[in-house]
């Protein structure tokens, strides 16, 4: 059984909509109870392409699926919910990037562990400190050490 790190992040229709229906397809993914799911925040898109905020969360959770069954099984929910791949960094309805997969570092053609961006990202980072405030990445880094309050203050945590 493996301990997981995902990414949720929605553009386009009814994002807050968007992530709540994939935090309910991650729970199929899940060990039973074992989902948690982080408050959401807005944040400004990256790139120079014009496009709505977004809305960004992380989830955790226990699964017996491998790395790129799981990826697999990501990349269905995010089809299932209508993503399409146009642009780079362009709008989309639904975005989940495996950011941890236990302690694998992996670096294949269609999986790269942990997620190669996480550590610069403040919509990736701050909400992960609120489910994981202990955690350590597989580099050692403690994940504390890699948020900054500038980061804190590109975000803004939705109201429920
Ligand atoms: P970014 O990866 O910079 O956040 P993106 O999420 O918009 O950009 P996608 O179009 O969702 O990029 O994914 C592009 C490819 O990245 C996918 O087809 C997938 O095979 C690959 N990929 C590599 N590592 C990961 C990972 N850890 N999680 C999700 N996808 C990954
Ligand atoms: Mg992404
Ligand atoms: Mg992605």
């Amino acid at each position: 059984m493996a301990l997981v790190y995902i990414a949720l992040g929605a553009n386009l229709d009814e994002p807050l909509q968007q992530l709540n229906s994939a935090a309910q397809a991650l729970a199929k993914l899940a060990e039973a109870d074992s989902l948690t799911v982080s408050p959401f925040y807005r944040s400004v898109p990256m790139g120079d392409i014009p496009q709505p905020e977004y809305l960004n969360g992380v989830a955790s959770f226990h699964t017996s699926l491998s790395p790129l069954e799981l990826l697999d099984a990501l990349q269905a929910i995010e089809l299932n919910q209508g993503r399409q791949r146009l642009l780079r960094w362009g709008p989309r309805t639904l975005d989940l990037d495996m950011l941890l997969y236990d302690d694998l570092c992996l670096n294949s053609e269609r999986l790269t562990l942990p997620h190669y961006g996480m550590k610069q990202r403040s919509f990736v980072l701050v909400p992960l400190f609120d489910i994981a405030p202990e955690l350590t990445l597989p580099c050692k880094t403690r994940l504390n050490q890699l948020i900054s309050p500038a980061m804190r203050d590109e975000l803004q945590r939705h109201q429920e």
